[in-house]
């Protein structure tokens, strides 16, 4: 479980029966949220408005933006349109970069009782690729600071490059002498 804080801005609508947006501000530490509770919100829906610094990511500011999560009876859709700039090192020149990392992602994870629980899997199973999903349980908690870490870590370019040309402007000093025996291969070198 991560450690973080956050402030978190709770924006309950109201839609119907003539009452207007009624918005509830908050300052929270970020924590999982029942998923039955969501059942009593209007729409079954809860939007948060993010600005945190999520720990153990190379971020350079909070992360901004807004998560809408909603029960859908048998699923939970969560989106979150975030951004942040986040700190990266080129893979070529070693040097650090920072770059926008804009992110919109949605997922729905099935609430199961029975798939959401480790102990009632079976000691060996073929799982369909279909059917790697993610399962909560029904009465469970949703981590959303978990969830949106893995989102955002997934979301971190692998290969990062400070810029798409990025050459390195130096050559390594000890060029170790070629073997003899391997001369006839730095041909295909300059063939690729
Ligand atoms: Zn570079």
């Amino acid at each position: 479980m991560l450690s973080y804080e956050c402030n978190l801005r709770l924006k309950i609508t109201r839609s119907g029966l003539g009452l207007t947006q009624k918005t509830c501000r908050v300052k929270v530490v970020l924590q999982p949220i029942a998923i039955a509770s969501l059942l009593r919100l209007p729409e079954r829906k809860l939007t948060l408005t993010v600005r945190d610094r999520l720990t153990d990511l190379p971020l350079l500011t909070p992360v901004q933006g807004e998560i809408e999560i909603q029960h859908q009876g048998t699923c939970i859709q969560i989106t979150a349109r975030v951004q942040a700039i986040v700190t990266l090192t080129c893979r070529r020149c070693l040097c650090q970069f920072n770059e926008r990392l804009p992110l919109q992602v949605s997922e729905v994870i099935w609430l199961d009782a029975t798939k959401s629980d480790p102990k009632a899997w079976p000691l060996e199973q073929e799982v369909p690729l279909a059917d790697l999903m993610e399962y909560l349980p029904p009465d469970g908690w949703l981590d959303v600071g978990q969830w949106l870490y893995e989102q955002i870590s997934l979301a971190l370019p692998s290969q990062p490059l400070c810029r798409p040309d990025c050459r390195l402007d130096w050559e390594p000093e000890d060029v170790p002498a070629l073997d003899p025996r391997w001369a006839s291969l730095t041909r295909f070198d300059r063939l690729g």
